[in-house]
């Protein structure tokens, strides 16, 4: 059994790595920037709190994503294992998770600032499943290959926002390596190459 947790930057490909290790270890990724994205499109209590600190690009308050986090970590899914994506992303996170669950690795995916906003500002999602896309990539023109939705740009990815995101990363979220290091228990990934690439790499800091 792993609990794992994906730490690095907006961009980094914590998104993709996470999806591909939770097929490949059959344990559910769980991402707290796509559950409030879910509950914006749904306007729910918490979706509309979340709202306007999503879309500028800054954190939503600890306490509303904690408490998601709790509750998801509950589900029977969740027994075996789990895969935790952009959680936590402050100290307080971190220290609150700690007293309701137990992490075995936390993986750093490493990505230097240029390539991450080239990434991002070209990311394309699909407004109804959530998949994501790379405008270089694009097989179908800009139509999601799941459902056919025309695909949309993440509000919080224009390049003001995603500077704002490096930004708070560096700030709230990057002390959180440390945090881990001195715990035993982070492992580095470099992700400058392709997605399978990079995967390998993943599977080898978990095994490792
Ligand atoms: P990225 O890693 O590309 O920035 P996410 O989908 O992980 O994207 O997060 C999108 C946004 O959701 C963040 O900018 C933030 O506003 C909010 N969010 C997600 N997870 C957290 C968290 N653990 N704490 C606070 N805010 C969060």
């Amino acid at each position: 059994m792993s609990n794992i947790i994906f730490l690095g930057p907006p961009g980094a490909g914590k998104g993709t790595q996470a999806q591909l290790l939770a097929k490949e270890l059959g344990i559910p990724q769980i991402s707290t920037g796509e559950i409030l994205r879910k509950a914006m499109r749904e306007g729910t209590k918490t979706g509309l709190e979340a709202k306007r600190y999503v879309e500028s690009g800054a954190l939503v308050p600890d306490d509303v994503v904690i408490a998601i986090v709790r509750e998801r970590l509950q589900e029977p899914d969740c027994a075996n294992g789990y895969m935790l994506d952009g959680f936590p992303r402050t100290v307080y996170q971190a220290d609150e998770l700690a007293k309701f669950a137990k992490i075995d690795v936390a993986i750093e995916l490493q990505l230097a600032d240029d390539i991450i906003i080239e990434r991002l500002s070209g990311r394309r999602i699909c407004p109804k499943c959530g998949a994501t896309y790379h405008i270089s990539h694009l097989k179908n023109g800009e139509v999601c290959e799941n459902d056919g939705e025309k695909l949309v740009q993440r509000p919080d990815d224009s390049e003001a926002t995603i500077r704002n995101r490096l930004r708070v990363y560096q700030d709230q979220t990057a002390p959180l390596i440390s945090y881990y290091k001195e715990r035993g228990l982070l492992k580095a990934v470099n992700c400058e190459g392709t997605v399978e690439q990079n995967f390998a790499k993943v599977l080898e800091a978990v095994n490792g």
